[in-house]
């Protein structure tokens, strides 16, 4: 319920994407806009009646470039007006949506309003334009409150068509679905229908109230391993020695299994004690990493960290965070099991 006595201050992020976009007359093919032509076509906004600022990345990207510097910069603009505003609304690509989410999501530490982040799969000027509701859907969840007053979403989340879902638990699972995104391992925060369901008992609640503290140093020299049948010990060492690189998201199969050769083994134990920290997450979209199989004996006992249910998005941001905090490896790898703002389940 949003609280009658006074109108909700939100603050709009622009950072980009099909949302905002428009198609160039030379190459027919979509690009990044303005935020005045994407607001100009929501009329709707005013019905809110709310009060709405809005920042915007200069110049606004589609999300396939988006990196840690911009998320240095949407972070830092969240801390500095964070007393100012009921809540955030961050309109962003698609693609990188659920990387954003997670990185925010850490370095945003005791986050106690909503960042809300949405985008659309079909630009804002479109007829069919599932934009205008996505933002609009985001800017009533970021100014909604409880019967107490509190915020109601207290954490960074992703609002897409039909859904509110944890920021980093979250997923891109359709290039082309309204319904574009999932958290297959956590439940929907919310239920978008006639009226907004919130799934109370899955929002995100701290049990102490501390002054947000907001995180800029990221870690870059990280990156994914990808396994598939036939990888050659010659590929694995060259990506394991990629320099420059500390921290590594191994993605697996099934529960976290992988190859028992004696080469395989050796390759990854000789880049733990060389000092990286390498972070076991399976390639399933659903479920996680449990040690049941023979195949995942070698890589515990070569020191691997478990990702147990966290997604490959959530894990190599978390990966950029905790090194950023200038932790040791091995307080990196002790750290990564534990829930930070519930990636995980531990
Ligand atoms: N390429 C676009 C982006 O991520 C896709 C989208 O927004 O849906 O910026």
């Amino acid at each position: 319920m949003e609280n009658p006595a006074r109108r909700p201050k939100i603050l709009i992020i622009y950072t980009g994407g099909t949302i905002g976009m428009i198609e160039s007359p030379e190459t027919h093919t979509l690009e990044p806009f303005d935020f005045s032509h994407l607001i100009d076509n929501v009329p709707k906004i005013k019905l809110l009646n709310y009060q709405i600022d809005s920042v915007s990345l200069d110049p606004p990207i589609d999300s396939s470039n988006m990196n840690p510097e911009h998320w240095r910069k949407i972070a830092k603009v969240i801390g500095k007006n964070h007393r100012d505003y009921d809540g955030f609304v961050i309109l962003h690509g698609t693609d990188t949506m659920a990387y954003t989410a997670s990185a925010l999501s850490f370095m945003l530490e005791n986050l106690s309003k909503p960042v809300i982040i949405t985008g659309s799969q079909l630009p804002i000027g479109e007829v069919r334009t599932d934009g205008e509701e996505n933002l609009i859907t985001a800017l009533q969840i970021a100014a909604d409150t409880t019967a107490g007053n509190i915020p109601m979403v207290q954490e960074v989340a992703i609002l897409f068509e039909n859904y509110l879902w944890r920021g980093n638990r979250s997923t891109k699972m359709s290039a082309d679905n309204f319904n574009a995104f999932k958290s297959n391992n956590y439940p929907a925060l919310a239920k978008i229908g006639l009226d907004i369901h919130y799934n109370v008992d899955a929002l995100y609640r701290t049990t102490e109230r501390r002054p947000l503290r907001v995180h800029t140093t990221l870690e870059t020299g990280v990156l994914f391993i990808d396994l598939f049948p036939g990888i050659t010990e010659q590929s694995l060492r060259h990506q394991l020695s990629t320099p420059g690189v500390r921290g590594i998201v191994l993605k697996t199969f099934g529960a976290g299994n992988a190859p028992t050769a004696k080469w395989f083994i050796d390759s990854i134990s000789d880049a733990i004690k060389d000092g990286k920290v390498i972070v076991n997450v399976t390639q399933c979209v659903n479920g996680g990493v449990q040690h049941l199989y023979q195949s995942s004996d070698g890589l515990v006992s070569a020191g691997i960290v478990s990702g147990h249910d966290i997604t490959a998005e959530a894990a190599i941001t978390k990966l950029m965070y905790l090194f950023g905090l200038g932790l040791t490896p091995q307080d990196v790898a002790e750290h990564f099991g534990h829930s930070i703002c519930g990636e995980l389940s531990e």
